[in-house]
C-alpha cells in the first residue's frame, strides 16, 4: 500500500503527493492553496509543516495572491541543512519541472501583416490545431492585437501579444522579439553593433516585456563576444526553424549550440529556446521553405496565463524541440533525470553538457540520468532521436 504511493507515475510525480525540489531522493510534498505546506524527507525520518496564510493580504496588482515557493523551499532546505551537512556540499540548484503542468509554444512566427504568406487568424489556428498551447504573433516592427482573435482563445490555447523588433547596424541584421509587450515598440538603431541589440532589449524591459534575441548567426550578424556583452537578456535563440540562419554555425563561425556553452561558461545565466520563425502556411511544405511546427518551447506553468509563462521561461523552466518529447524532468540535489516520450520505434541519446561544450556523459537509456560530480559549473542535456530531431533541457547551475 505505502510502496504504491511511492511509485513514480510518467510525470516523476508519486500518487497524490508531488516531488520537492532540492530535496534528497524520496521526498515528496503536497502544498494547499492557502499557503499550507506538508514535507517529508524519508531518509532523514524528517517530516516538517509550515502554516501560512496567504490569502490573508488579498491579491497582488496582478490578481494572484503571494507565491510562498521561495519560502516553503528555504524553510525545508534551513531544516536539512540542520541535519545533513553534507546537503551544503555541492549540489544543484533547485529547479522545479513538477508544479504545474507542460504548456508548448512558439514565440517567433510571422503573418501577413509584415512578411508572412496567411492572415494571423489562419496562422494562430494552424497552431492551435498542432496542439500547441500558446504562440506570440512577431510581425517585424508590427504589434498585432490579440484581443482582435480572442475568438480562437479556450481553456487550452492562447495568443501572447508580440513583436520581431527588426533592425539593422551597418549591413548586420539586429532582430529583438519582445513577448508579451502592450503594444507596438519602435525599433532602435544605435552607433554601434552592440548598443544597437542593448537598446531594443532595453525598449522591451522598459514596456515590461520579455526580450529574446534572435538568429543571432543570421547574416553572421552577432558573435558569442557581442552576445556575452548583452544585458538584461535571459533568452536567445539556440534553434531557428527558418532555412537561411545558419544555425549549426561553418568554417570559422560556431553554432549556436557552441555559442550557448561559451556564454554558460563565462558565466551568463542564458536559456536557449527554440522557435519555427514560419513565414509560409501555404503552398509545399519544404526544406527551403520557413514552414511552422520546427521548433519550439514546453514551459511549466500553473495555468495558461501570459505572466506566468514568461516567468517560468526566463526562470529556465522549460525545454526547446525540434522533435523530441519529454514526460519528465527531475533536478535532485546530486542528479538530473531526464523521462523521454517514447514515439514509434525511435532510440534516443541523451548527452549530458558541461562547461565549454564539454560532454560529460552519454546514454541511451531511458529515462536518462547524471550524477553530479561536483566540478561541474552547470549541467545541460540534449536528447537526439534516431531522425535527428533534438530537445534541449536547459542548464542547471551548480552551488559550490
Ligand atoms: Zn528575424
Ligand atoms: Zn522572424
Amino acid at each position: 500500500m505505502i510502496d504504491s504511493f511511492f511509485t513514480l507515475d510518467k510525470y516523476s510525480n508519486y500518487l497524490g503527493w508531488q516531488m520537492p525540489p532540492g530535496m534528497p531522493d524520496g521526498s515528496f510534498m503536497h502544498t494547499g492553496f492557502t499557503g499550507t505546506y506538508v514535507l517529508g524527507i524519508p531518509r532523514h525520518k524528517l517530516s516538517m509543516v509550515l502554516l501560512t496564510n496567504r490569502q490573508n493580504l488579498g491579491t497582488d496588482a496582478t490578481g494572484f495572491f503571494p507565491d510562498v515557493g521561495p519560502l516553503r523551499l528555504a524553510a525545508g532546505q534551513a531544516i536539512l541543512a540542520a541535519v545533513d551537512p553534507q546537503s551544503t556540499s555541492a549540489h544543484f540548484e533547485p529547479a522545479d519541472f513538477q508544479s504545474g503542468k507542460w504548456l508548448k509554444g512558439n514565440t517567433h512566427t510571422h503573418t501577413l501583416e509584415s512578411d508572412g504568406d496567411s492572415p494571423p487568424d489562419t496562422v494562430a489556428a494552424w497552431y492551435k490545431s498542432h496542439g500547441y498551447n500558446f504562440l506570440v504573433l512577431s510581425d517585424h516592427n508590427v504589434w498585432v492585437d490579440p484581443a482582435r482573435f480572442a475568438y480562437l482563445f479556450d481553456s487550452t490555447f492562447m495568443l501572447i501579444p508580440g513583436e520581431e523588433l527588426t533592425t539593422r547596424f551597418e549591413k548586420k541584421p539586429v532582430h529583438v522579439n519582445g513577448l508579451n509587450i502592450p503594444r507596438v515598440i519602435p525599433q532602435i538603431t544605435d552607433s554601434t553593433l552592440l548598443g544597437t541589440i542593448q537598446k531594443n532589449v532595453d525598449a522591451v524591459r522598459a514596456m515590461n516585456g520579455v526580450p529574446h534575441i534572435n538568429h543571432p548567426n543570421f547574416g553572421w550578424a552577432i558573435s558569442e563576444d557581442v552576445l556575452w556583452k548583452v544585458n538584461n537578456d535571459k533568452l536567445v535563440e539556440i534553434h531557428n526553424g527558418h532555412p537561411l540562419v545558419h544555425n549549426e554555425g561553418g568554417g570559422d563561425s560556431p553554432g549556436m549550440e557552441m555559442v550557448w556553452d561559451y556564454l554558460l561558461t563565462k558565466g551568463k545565466r542564458i536559456y536557449g529556446i527554440a522557435v519555427d520563425d514560419a513565414h509560409h502556411f501555404k503552398g509545399e511544405f519544404a526544406a527551403n521553405r520557413a514552414n511552422p511546427g520546427r521548433g519550439w518551447v514546453v514551459v511549466r506553468a500553473g495555468k495558461l496565463d501570459a505572466l506566468e509563462i514568461m516567468t517560468s521561461m526566463e526562470a529556465g523552466r522549460f525545454y526547446a524541440s525540434s522533435g523530441v518529447e519529454l514526460d519528465s524532468i527531475r533536478v535532485a540535489p546530486q542528479d538530473i533525470t531526464i523521462g523521454i516520450r517514447q514515439r514509434g520505434d525511435f532510440k534516443f541519446t541523451t548527452e549530458f553538457i558541461g562547461k565549454d561544450g564539454t560532454v560529460l556523459k552519454k546514454t541511451g537509456a531511458n529515462p536518462a540520468t547524471y550524477h553530479l560530480s561536483g566540478s561541474e559549473a552547470y549541467v545541460r542535456a540534449t536528447v537526439t532521436n534516431s531522425g535527428g530531431e533534438k530537445a534541449w533541457i536547459q542548464p542547471v547551475f551548480v552551488v559550490h
